[in-house]
Order: C-alpha cells, then sequence, then structure tokens
C-alpha cells in the first residue's frame, strides 16, 4: 500500500503471527490485481476476489482457513470458445474482439486482446472447448510473442484504458417511482444514498440490483452485516428478469466483506468491484455497481491510514479522503471502448454513505456530496413514520434532468412532474399558514391541492418493496400513475369556487371541495388504487381507462 524509496510498506491479508524481521519476502512483481475473464458470474468474491463459495465446498468450513489458495476463476473449467474471424498477420490491437464465450444462458462474455497488447496475430485458436489454461491467441509484438489465454489479470487501484467518455442520456430505470420520477439517474451516472440506519439504504440497493435497466450488476457488501449478504445469497437466485425468466444471479457478481470480515480486505473491496465492472464495460455492456456502504469503506481508510501513522484530518479521516473518493466515483461513466468493433459501454455508481446518527455533515457525506451528480437523501423522521422509500424531496436532486428532457417525447409527463414538484412546495406553504391560524383561513384551492399532495405523496411517492405488486414499477405505470393525478388535479381546480390562474387563464368554478370532492369519491379512489395494477401486458389498457374515467367525471 506504500513504497517509500527502499522500504514497501505491505498490507497483510493472512494470518501474520510467526512472522520475523528478516524472513524473507519474495516479489510476485505485480499489485494486487482482479483475475477478469469468463466465470465470474453467479459468483460470490472477497475483497480481494477469493471465491467463497469454492473455498468453503474445498474447506468444509464456514469461515476462510489459514494458507488455502484458491484462484478466483475456475483453471479447470472448460468454456466453449467461438472465434472471430481473424487472419494471421492482421494487425491487432487493444480492445479487439477475438471471440466470445456463452457463460450461461444470459450473459456472452468476450474476449478482448487485454489493454496495452498489441501487433500481428500469429495464431487464433479455432472455435472449441478450452480451459483458462489455454492459449489461446499469440500475438508478436515488439517485445517478443505475447500469450493471451481467456484470463488476464488487471491491477484493481488502475482505471483500465478507454477511448473517450461520453455524455450519458439513457436513464438508469431503478423502479422506484420516487426516484424515477423526480430523482432520475442515468446510465453511466454516479449517484450517493445517505441515511442514518433503518432509513432503507439497503433495500434501495437491492432493488436496483434487481430491477435496474442493466446488462450486468455488481453489489459490493462492503462493511455491512453479514445477514444482509446472506439475504442477497438466498433471495437473489429465486428473481426472475422480467423479459427473459431467467434467474437474475446470472447477470450478477457478489462482492462480500461484511462486518465480520478482515478490515483489510475491506479497502479493497470497492476497487475490486469496480474493476470487475470496467471489465465487463470493456465488452460493451451497462454495468451498476453497487457499494453498500462507502462509509465503512472509509472507516477501513481510517484505519489503514492511522496504522501508516499518517496525519488524521476531520474526524480521524485521512486528509486524501475527498480525493480517494472522488478518484472511486471517477471511474464510472459512459464511454466509447477500445478496440474495434465500435461499442459503448458504461458504469453507474450507486454508493450508499451511512453517516453516524444520520449527521449529514459529516466528512464522509459532505466529501461525497461535491462528487456525485445524484443524490437521493434518505430522512430518519420518513422512515420512522413508515414511509419508505424514504427519500427526502426538498434535500435530494439530480444533475441530470437536463440531459434526459432532451429525449423525453411525452410532454404532458414533464409538465406533470413539473407541476407535482409544485403541489408539494405549496402543500408546504401551506402547511404553516395551517400550523398559525388553523385550518378555516384556507381557500377551497388550498384545500384541494392538501387532498392532491397527499394523494402525491401516500400512493405515488410512497412504495412498497416487499408488495408483490409494488416491488418495482416500469417507468410506463410511474408515468400514467403521475399523469392521472395531475389531470385529476387540473380538473378539481377548474371547479372551485375560487378565482384560480391556470397559466394565463382566470377560471371561476363553483364548487366548494367538500361537495367536489363527496361527488368525486370514485376517481379519487381509483387513482389510489393504481399502484395495485398488475405489471402485464394489459396495465397500459387498464391505465387507460382510470384515464377515461377521470374524464367522464368531469363532463357535465
Ligand atoms: P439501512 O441499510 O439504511 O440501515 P435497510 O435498507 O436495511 O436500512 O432498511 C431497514 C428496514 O426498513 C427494512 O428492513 C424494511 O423493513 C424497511 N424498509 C426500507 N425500505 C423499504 C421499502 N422501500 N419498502 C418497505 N420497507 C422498507
Ligand atoms: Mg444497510
Amino acid at each position: 500500500i506504500k513504497i517509500e524509496n527502499d522500504t514497501a510498506t505491505i498490507q497483510v491479508y493472512e494470518e501474520t503471527s510467526g512472522l520475523c524481521v528478516g524472513d524473507a519476502i519474495y516479489r510476485t512483481k505485480k499489485p494486487l490485481c482482479a483475475e477478469l475473464g469468463p466465470g465470474m458470474f453467479e459468483n460470490i468474491y472477497d475483497g480481494i476476489q477469493r471465491p467463497l463459495k469454492n473455498i468453503s465446498e474445498i474447506s468444509k468450513s464456514i469461515f476462510i482457513p489459514k494458507g488455502i489458495e484458491i484462484t478466483a476463476l475456475d483453471r479447470k473449467k472448460e468454456y466453449h470458445f467461438t472465434c472471430e474471424n481473424r487472419k494471421i498477420n492482421e494487425n491487432i490491437f487493444p480492445g479487439d474482439i477475438l471471440g466470445f464465450v456463452q457463460e450461461n444462458s444470459l450473459m456472452k462474455v468476450k474476449i478482448l486482446v487485454p489493454p496495452k497488447i498489441f501487433g500481428k496475430i500469429k495464431f487464433l485458436a479455432p472455435s472449441g472447448n478450452y480451459s483458462l489454461e489455454d492459449v489461446i491467441c499469440e500475438i508478436e509484438t515488439s517485445k517478443g510473442v505475447e500469450k493471451i489465454f481467456m484470463v488476464h489479470y488487471w491491477p484493481v487501484r488502475t482505471p483500465r484504458p478507454i477511448e473517450e467518455k461520453l455524455n450519458p442520456t439513457t436513464q438508469l430505470f431503478t423502479g422506484l417511482r420516487v426516484l424515477d420520477c423526480l430523482f432520475p439517474c442515468v446510465q453511466g451516472g454516479t449517484t450517493a444514498i445517505p441515511g442514518a440506519f433503518g432509513c432503507g439504504k439497503t433495500v434501495i440497493s437491492q432493488s436496483l440490483s434487481k430491477y435496474s435497466n442493466s446488462n450486468v450488476t455488481v453489489y459490493v457488501g462492503c462493511g455491512e452485516r453479514g445477514n444482509e449478504m446472506s439475504e442477497v445469497l438466498t433471495e437473489y437466485p429465486k428473481l426472475k428478469l422480467e423479459k427473459s425468466n431467467e434467474s437474475i444471479m446470472k447477470r450478477t457478481v457478489l462482492i462480500a466483506n461484511t462486518s465480520n470480515m478482515p478490515v483489510a480486505a475491506r479497502e479493497a473491496s470497492i476497487y475490486t468491484g469496480i474493476t470487475l465492472a470496467e471489465f465487463y464495460r470493456d465488452q460493451g455492456m451497462h454495468v451498476s455497481l453497487m457499494a453498500d456502504s462507502s462509509s465503512r469503506w472509509a472507516e477501513a481508510l481510517r484505519e489503514i491510514s492511522g496504522r501508516l501513522a499518517e496525519m488524521p484530518a476531520d474526524c480521524g479521516y485521512p486528509a486524501y479522503l475527498g480525493a480517494r473518493l472522488s478518484l472511486f466515483y471517477e471511474r464510472a461513466g459512459l464511454v466509447r471502448c477500445l478496440g474495434s468493433p465500435a461499442r459503448e459501454g458504461s458504469v453507474s455508481i450507486i454508493g450508499a454513505v451511512s453517516p453516524p446518527g444520520g449527521d449529514f455533515s459529516d466528512p464522509i457525506t459532505t466529501a461525497t456530496l461535491g462528487i456525485v451528480q445524484v443524490f437521493w437523501g434518505l430522512d430518519k423522521k420518513l422512515a420512522q413514520r413508515k414511509h419508505f422509500p424514504s427519500v427526502a424531496i426538498e434535500m435530494s436532486y439530480s444533475k441530470y434532468l437536463e440531459n434526459l428532457r432532451i429525449n423525453e417525447k411525452d410532454l404532458e409527463y414533464v409538465k406533470s412532474v413539473a407541476k407535482a414538484k409544485e403541489i408539494l412546495q405549496f402543500e408546504k406553504e401551506i402547511e404553516e399558514i395551517v400550523q398559525l391560524v388553523g385550518r378555516n383561513t384556507l381557500t377551497e384551492y388550498e384545500k384541494m391541492v392538501l387532498d392532491v399532495a397527499k394523494l402525491i405523496r401516500e400512493d405515488f411517492l410512497q412504495q412498497n418493496s416487499y408488495s408483490k405488486y409494488d416491488k418495482y414499477c416500469p417507468m410506463e405505470k410511474t408515468k400514467n400513475m403521475l399523469k392521472n393525478i395531475i389531470l385529476f388535479y387540473e380538473k378539481c381546480a377548474l371547479k372551485l369556487k375560487d378565482e384560480i390562474k391556470l397559466g394565463d387563464k382566470v377560471a371561476f368554478g363553483g364548487k366548494k371541495w367538500e361537495e367536489l370532492k363527496e361527488e368525486l369519491k370514485e376517481a379519487y379512489f381509483s387513482l389510489v388504487q393504481m399502484k395495485f395494477i398488475e405489471v402485464d401486458e394489459r396495465m397500459i389498457e387498464n391505465m387507460t381507462k382510470i384515464r377515461e374515467n377521470l374524464k367522464q367525471n368531469f363532463k357535465e
């Protein structure tokens, strides 16, 4: 972890008792590396990519025994390699595709020329079954013949090279209405979820890894409780992807460094995770990386820094905490990958942050805030009221709204989002008035806004991740739900007694809100019921039906 003149400081991930001054040290001549190749999906690794499943099978122990040495990827397992059509003596560059391996029914892993290697092809293995120890290609470089295997190594702390970074414009759908609608993230974006203990950080990151529209998810359980990780392990294999009906494990890599595992490896786990994510990105896939939680990672950093006797800064964290965090988040992005044929891939990072006591002014949260583009702040008060996801509207933001609005064709939806925000804001103001002078002074319009705001908060933004009908909400449903609610609001506004301004028109209605509400009971109820509509091929039809009924209600 540190080299200074002729002294190297080494972090040892194994038991060190018995080591003495003067013992011989042998150099591997490489820094901490990740093994990259086919065979990583459905696997669970620890922070330095030791395969936990295989270790437990071999050692028959639930702990990692001393001295065990197993490679991250199975060397003996054979994969069917399908070669690309390449000629002998053809010039070849980093990132060029040599062939692919169908790893499981869902994922196809491309075998690429590793970074930094280029030259002329001398040999390319024909399609067939090979293990990771077999040479599949030989490339003549300026430094001699380079043998290429299906697996290669990459130092985890170095970002993998890319052609260029691009401006991301595709939304990363989370399946949570409040996030998709108000604070959208993009494929290739950076997001932080800060929140006190029990606010729902883990539920949100797990829900993202289950339902987001990424090709691959890497889930890093970093210093949180072990039962959360075992929950992932027992629950995920049962979950199916929406379209293909495949287990979501087939696109997932898990990295576990829970609170009872060595702190030293925890610091590495985030780098291992992002390196795996970058490997898949280079193949042209959209990867999302969940890190739960980066606070525990920073604590590991603090511990290591303490042992190195470095000068501590704020709260004992090292002075370079912010720099380290930004180095990590900077590895996200939508990129044009190296090599031909041309392809784009992305890494999105979603980092949970758990500040002690939910105090957002702690060094990790403030440092993270300065880096990420999307901020989903979780509110303890909402969580206590069991309003989940407990995303605080006033505090959260997304800087990608502009990027996404450009491509949004549904103008009514865009307007509805703006209106919904306005209503929630207005509700705050009205509530202040109510507290000062009571409810009686409210105009009919204000009374109506209070009810609509309640509808938005409780029946649109609130979403129970443990229910069958509402654990995941596709964007189409989100859009229609919001549009219906806003339509209801606008129609109601026209019917009320007060003088109100809609755009530049002034309208006079004739009813009291209480009366009108009674008349519209059914319509109101249908809006509440929208979230129960099943996600199937009849969903849109059902949504439109509610909309038509709404319009009917206001006909006369
Ligand atoms: P954290 O990771 O922030 O400590 P968790 O994600 O473990 O908190 O959430 C704590 C509890 O809050 C969960 O066990 C669950 O009961 C409840 N919860 C959180 N989010 C939701 C949600 N979206 N829907 C329903 N319950 C939730
Ligand atoms: Mg948690």
